[in-house]
């Protein structure tokens, strides 16, 4: 049980090595950004502890040899055991932290069992004086005493809850870890060969830089100095928590987040020589290609305001010389928003409502239109889970259309409205976007066509006169591989005519969408079912492809009327567009007809259809009946 101890054997260099790495790790923590957290303190803890643990074992080694100073030598030798013992205790709770290991606890526990066995072993073995020794004959002899043993246990220890926690942790991590701890055991290992005891923290200290690297390096943007979108989020619930405000500016480049293009050179030398140097405490994220926000507090930057102006002022020829669209959104931290970490959707939000190139002060009216946003998003989460025809928070409203042959209403438009407790009726250019963006289109579609279907059965059994009434239909939903089956199933299973039912679907510019939307179009017309393209006139039409599916009706926008109505040039070309449909056999419908002069125009540009508020806005869906007659 006892060692004999050739001090000229040891040299202090690997200990040394151990205090400049942990040294090294501790600028790079404090330098660049880490997460701070409860792992970020154990690992902290670690590191200042093998630090420690380093100089402890040097001074042991520089006194244990003089006379007089044994007593004190052996004390030392005390303390170092316990450092080690207690980063391997601080290993097993870091390890217990980062995995949310259930049965933590055990493991905590067995390792302070062990820590304290360990000290009290040390302790009493000291005082004793049996511990360490200089023999007659001059050569020190050191007891290990328990602390091999604690040693030991703490290895087996470590290797259990490795092996517990292996699938709660994705592999290549733990296969990083595993790699490192071979590499500290093979250090022991020559160190026990070569009779060497200066390797022991050296060995702990690997695992701390595997951890450093893998757990808590973030990465850095290396020539803009930027942190990805999570750094952002640590570093807006570390000002919550302080309670410190701080201002964000948020820079959206399109070309960047679009086409990929890199952020210019030019602006990129502007942050790094404006940004970094004249505002305190500068963080910059990029959370997209495209998408950097700055954040800095305002505690430290009181002129803040000026500071904001001067961003714009030096930027603003960057963004000219380069034709980049741009859109810039700053404003002051708003506590609810810092309260769920929401500064990047929040910022979003408002982003998508403006104009390119335009700078956008957020207000207190934002945070108002967020919120409602966010609840008509939850509520559209929650009518696609639901997925019931029924569902009463969507409701039908219908536009009758005037047909100029007969003067009689026997058509119309269904259009969505939402009905929600905490808004009341929200209308489509609230929610039709988000519904597209998040996939939630499709079941608010089938809701309404089975509505609709209802309607007309009703409207039939009472024996009005109704040809058909048009739905809207989006893109988006169009491609997806149920889409026919669902829409012919809600028909067949309301038992009206296939006939009676219209889709309206708005052009596609895309190649892909095309052929696409050719074979869906097709199978729906075999139904019986109409087809209207909508919008004519907003987008980028192509005959040839027009031609190609078999519309029935071309609906010419509100902005083909009005500037039909401002100028001669625009009018001629509309009513000749109007004729040549009329006489390939399509019917043209005209939207967004106001007044009186719009209705004259429009009939005398061969008009079919009639539909806008000059006869009926869009209304619950069952007061159509007014505008129909029956039938005789
Ligand atoms: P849209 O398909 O072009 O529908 C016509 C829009 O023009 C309706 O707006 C209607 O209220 C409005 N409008 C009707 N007459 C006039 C008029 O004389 N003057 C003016 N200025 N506007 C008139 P609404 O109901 O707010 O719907 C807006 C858009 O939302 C629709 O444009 C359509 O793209 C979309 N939408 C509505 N309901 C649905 C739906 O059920 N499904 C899908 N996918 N989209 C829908
Ligand atoms: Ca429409
Ligand atoms: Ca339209």
């Amino acid at each position: 049980m006892g060692k004999y101890i050739d001090f000229s054997n040891y040299t202090p260099a690997a200990d040394i090595v151990v205090t400049a790495v942990c040294l090294v790790m501790i600028v790079l923590v404090s330098f660049s950004y880490i997460k701070r957290n409860r792992n970020s303190q154990l690992f902290l803890k670690i590191v200042i502890l093998l630090l420690i643990a380093a100089w402890v074992d040097i001074t042991f080694y520089m006194i244990a040899p003089t006379e007089g100073l044994q007593l004190a030598a052996n004390w030392l030798r005390c303390i170092y055991h316990g450092l080690l013992c207690l980063i391997f205790t601080y290993y097993v709770a870091y390890i217990c932290e980062v995995t949310k290991y259930e049965k933590s606890k055990i493991y905590i526990t067995i390792a302070n069992v062990i820590l304290i066995t360990v000290l009290i072993a040390d302790i009493i073995t000291t005082a004793q004086g049996i511990t360490f020794h200089i023999t007659e004959d001059g050569i020190s002899f050191v007891r290990r005493g328990i602390f091999i043993y604690g040693y030991l246990a703490y290895n087996v220890l470590s290797i259990v809850l490795l092996i517990r926690v292996r699938k709660l942790v994705f592999h290549r991590i733990m296969f990083g870890f595993y790699g490192t701890l071979v590499i500290s055991f093979l250090l022991l290992i020559m160190q026990g060969i070569s009779s060497q005891s200066s390797f022991t923290v050296t060995a702990l200290m690997l695992p701390a830089i595997a951890t450093l690297y893998i757990l808590h390096s973030n990465p850095y943007d290396a020539t803009l100095g930027t942190n990805d979108e999570k750094s952002m989020q640590d570093y807006v619930h570390q000002c919550y928590e302080k309670k410190r405000t701080f201002i964000f500016s948020s820079l959206y480049l399109k070309e960047c987040e679009e086409e990929g293009k890199d952020i210019p050179l030019e602006l990129q030398n502007q942050i790094r020589g404006y940004v970094y140097k004249q505002v305190k405490g500068a963080r910059l994220f990029k959370v997209s290609g495209g998408h950097l926000i700055l954040c800095f507090e305002t505690k430290r930057n009181p002129d803040y305001e000026q500071i904001l102006k001067d961003i714009h002022d030096k930027f603003f020829p960057i963004y000219n010389r380069y034709r980049f669209d741009y859109r810039i959104v700053m404003g002051e931290s708003i506590d609810e928003i810092s309260k769920k970490n929401e500064y990047v959707s929040f910022i979003r939000t408002i982003q998508k409502k403006m104009p390119g190139c335009s700078t956008y002060r957020v207000g207190p009216e934002d945070l108002a239109e967020f919120k409602r946003d966010e609840y008509i998003l939850k509520e559209l989460i929650d009518i696609n889970r639901c997925d019931n025809l029924d569902d009463s928070r969507v409701l039908v409203y219908c536009q009758p259309v005037l047909n100029v042959k007969t003067g009689r209403y026997d058509t119309g438009e269904a259009l969505m409205r939402l009905e929600l407790k905490e808004t009341g009726i929200v209308y489509p250019d609230e929610f039709i976007h988000l519904a597209e963006e998040q996939g939630h289109i499709h079941v608010l579609t089938k809701i309404i066509l089975h509505k609709t279907c209802e309607a007309i059965w009703q409207f039939i059994h009472e024996g009005y006169d109704i040809k058909r009434i048009s739905v809207n239909v989006s893109m988006s939903e169009v491609k997806d591989e149920g889409f026919c089956r669902d829409i012919i199933d809600i028909i067949n299973n309301s038992g009206v005519p296939g006939g009676k039912i219209a889709i309206e679907i708005t052009e596609s510019q895309n190649e892909g969408d095309f052929m696409l939307m050719k074979r869906k179009v097709e199978e729906l017309r075999e139904q019986g079912i109409k087809l209207y393209l909508d919008d004519f006139g907003t987008g980028y039409s192509s005959m040839e492809r027009i031609m190609e599916l078999p519309f029935d009706i071309i609906k010419f926008d509100r902005s083909l009327v009005l500037e039909s109505e401002a100028a001669e040039r625009p009018r001629m070309m509309v009513e000749n567009l109007a004729n040549m449909f009329t006489r390939m056999g399509y019917d043209v419908l005209y939207e967004g007809v106001e007044t009186d002069s719009d209705e004259t125009m429009c009939k005398d540009m061969a008009a079919t259809y009639l539909q806008g508020f000059r006869y009926s806005k869009p209304r619950p869906i069952m007061e159509i009946k007014e505008f129909l007659s029956k039938k005789e």
